[in-house]
């Protein structure tokens, strides 16, 4: 759903780490939220079989990640990883989940690429390309891709070289706002108390929770039900997610050191913060067990 004054209300299609649709209540600037028709969702929960599947396409993840990881210095590109990340899913036969996702914006190409790169002020959903990292910058790596038929779904945002100490503090505070929603996922029913709890830690830290982006249901679909707010609204509230045995999410905090609002640049996928200031995400695929919160996305052991 757009915050735009007199956009559509029509939920867009989810995008490809989050959806936009139902779960974020702002109605437009300054306007209170506005209630909306809700089915409720179906949350396919997943058998101790299926999660050991998806658990495999976790661990290609995480192989891709890592090589990533490697390009991550001044001077690496964006494509470059992009090329590294695509080299581990053909040598694991993965099929790469955002090359060709379909893009909400009529008229938009559809992704060009199998990972997302999002530099500084950029949130999500950047498109990789050749211009050199530099020293001071951070950037932001989603990829996901489906083996045997199975999904896994993870980013991370990396420091190139040394960063200022705020642009340091924003990446420790997403990446323990993810740790802590994890350890969260193993004491508490529902997901509202989680997202209440990410929600708080980030305030606290002086920095903001972005709210048109959300985490997901995963399984044999990248996007499955339910939608996973980093925050607490009325929606959650309505229809709150259970934490059960079975279920799996990706969970994707995405916090902005100034406004939480943010924009889509005319290529139809970047999103940027409206103030331009720098962004973080962090995101693992995790599978409730009888035994607690099981992430799927880490390297092997
Ligand atoms: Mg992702
Ligand atoms: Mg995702």
């Amino acid at each position: 759903m757009s915050s735009n004054r007199g956009a559509s209300r029509r939920p867009s299609l989810p995008s490809f780490l989050s959806g936009l649709g139902r779960a974020p209540a702002s109605s437009g600037p300054g306007g209170p939220p506005r209630p909306q028709p809700q089915p409720r969702p179906v949350v396919k929960l997943k058998s101790p079989r299926e999660i050991n599947l998806m658990r495999e396409a976790g661990k290609v993840v995480a192989e891709a990640m890592a090589e990533a990881r490697l390009l991550a210095v001044p001077g690496g590109t964006t494509a470059e990883m992009d090329e590294a990340v695509a080299a581990v899913f053909r040598k694991h036969d993965a099929q790469p989940l955002f090359l060709g996702y379909p893009c909400s914006t009529k008229g938009k190409p559809p992704f060009p690429a199998v990972i997302c790169s999002s530099v500084n002020e950029h949130v999500v959903h950047g498109i990789p390309n050749r211009r050199p990292l530099r020293e001071g910058d951070v950037v932001s790596i989603d990829t996901g891709c489906k083996v045997g038929g199975w999904c896994g779904d993870s980013a991370v945002t990396l420091a190139i070289g040394a960063v200022s100490p705020d642009v340091q503090k924003l990446l420790d505070v997403t990446a323990e706002t993810l740790a802590l929603a994890i350890r969260a996922m193993g004491r508490c029913r529902y997901w509202s108390e989680v997202a209440s709890l990410m929600e708080q830690y980030v305030k606290s830290q002086g920095f903001h929770v972005i709210e048109k982006f959300v985490g997901h249901g995963i399984g044999q679909n990248m996007h499955e039900d339910p939608q996973v707010p980093n925050f607490v609204s009325k929606a959650l509230r309505k229809n709150d997610i259970r934490l059960e045995p079975g279920i799996v999410l990706a969970v994707e905090p995405m916090v902005a050191m100034g406004t939480k609002d943010v924009r889509t640049l005319d290529d139809g996928w970047t999103v940027e913060t409206k103030d331009r200031r720098p962004s973080a995400h962090f995101e693992h695929t995790i599978a409730m067990t009888p035994e607690g919160p099981r992430i799927l996305t880490l390297p092997e052991a």
